[in-house]
């Protein structure tokens, strides 16, 4: 066979390959084609339809979208693990970049608001760098472990100030690591210590029965905990808000009141009015858009008819699609503003719609 013949042969046998290739592809995709007019949506392997970019609730994906830097804050201290921030005339922030609490120092001791269980130990040592004063008072923005279930380890025998409700869930709660308040009130509540003065007010439930306001007039402060999120989509379920047209009022009494920097109990850096302003627009755009998907979402189509004796199916299935929509809307404008935004804007648009839907 001469080497013209080899090189013929070879020639024809690729040919063959490639031949058989496209049809195995051809025949491969004629059987998906198959498969999926088959396929219920919801049912094993098939998604629904129009389901948006932004994965849904228990869908694992491989890469979060990326923080904006606007979202981020100061680095931590590493040998410290945690951060302070000099807010002006003795009132400190103290933070680990994902809890955030204050202490006031005044002549005769120091004020400590919240101790969040993940540094609340090294709170102590973080007074210490300042000042060589007793801890005399904790301020609990509210019952939270997460806020508060450090409190045990500032030690001392401080009095510890909240609000009334606070006391009552602290009580039933009879956790050792939060100690009951000492001193509550109901309305309002001036904490004045030597020169320095705390102004503690309620606002009624949002977040949790008896979560306060904090304002530090002198420092043009204003602590108010899980309502804000500087930069930042709001934790799941707005924060878990009990309340959640009082956790929209809450928002906007925040944002109409006077001061300079907000400690939200959360993320890297301090609030400003801008981030106020952001989530407020954020929230009514999500109002809309949830509004306008239930009023447009036709309950039960395409529900598999033997699932019509199941109302739970039958609002799951509207509810989803409303969740959809709502989701869809909102992704091109926001996505990337608010860090965290792919995280939880199905829980957004969930509690959204249940809260138009019943509130
Ligand atoms: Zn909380």
């Amino acid at each position: 066979m001469s080497i013209s013949d080899r090189e013929e042969r070879h020639a024809k046998r690729l040919a063959f390959n490639f031949t058989s290739l496209i049809l195995l592809v051809a025949l491969a995709l004629a059987f998906a084609g198959l498969c999926g007019a088959a396929d219920v949506p919801g049912s094993k392997g098939a998604p629904y339809s129009n389901m948006p970019s932004i994965a849904p609730i228990g869908e694992r994906i491989g890469k979060y979208i990326d923080v904006p830097t606007s979202a981020q804050g100061p680095a931590i201290d590493a040998a410290k693990g945690y951060r302070l921030q000099d807010l002006g005339s003795g009132l400190y922030m103290i933070t680990d970049n994902a809890y955030q609490s204050m202490f006031l120092v005044y002549d005769k001791g120091v004020v400590v608001v919240d101790a969040p269980p993940s540094y609340a130990a090294k709170i102590p040592k973080a007074i210490a760098d300042i000042s060589d004063k007793p801890i005399t008072h904790i301020v609990y923005s509210h019952a939270h472990v997460d806020h508060i279930g450090g409190a045990k380890l500032l030690g001392g025998n401080p009095a510890i100030v909240a609000h009334q409700e606070t006391q009552r869930l602290l009580k039933r709660a009879a956790d050792p690591n939060r100690p009951i308040p000492t001193v509550t009130f109901a309305d309002k509540y001036t904490l004045q210590v030597g020169g320095q003065r705390l102004e503690l007010s309620y606002h009624g439930n949002a977040h949790q029965p008896g979560n306060i306001f904090i304002a530090a007039p002198r420092q043009r402060v204003l602590m108010v905990v899980d309502v804000i999120f500087p930069n930042w989509m709001p934790w799941r379920r707005f924060a878990l808000a009990q309340d959640v047209p009082g956790y929209f009022a809450q928002v906007e009494e925040i944002r109409k009141l006077d001061w300079d920097t907000l400690v939200a109990g959360h993320v890297a850096r301090t609030g400003t009015h801008a981030d106020v302003e952001l989530q407020a627009r954020f929230m009514q755009d999500l109002k809309q858009a949830a509004g306008a998907a239930l009023a447009s979402t036709k309950f039960g189509e395409g529900l598999n008819p033997l699932d019509r004796s199941n109302p739970w199916a039958g609002f799951d299935n509207y509810i989803d699609r409303v969740a959809g929509q709502c989701v869809r809307t909102l992704t091109p404008e926001w996505s990337n503003k608010l860090a965290g935004f792919d995280v939880y804007i199905w829980d957004q648009c969930l509690s959204m719609e249940q809260s138009l839907r019943i509130d």
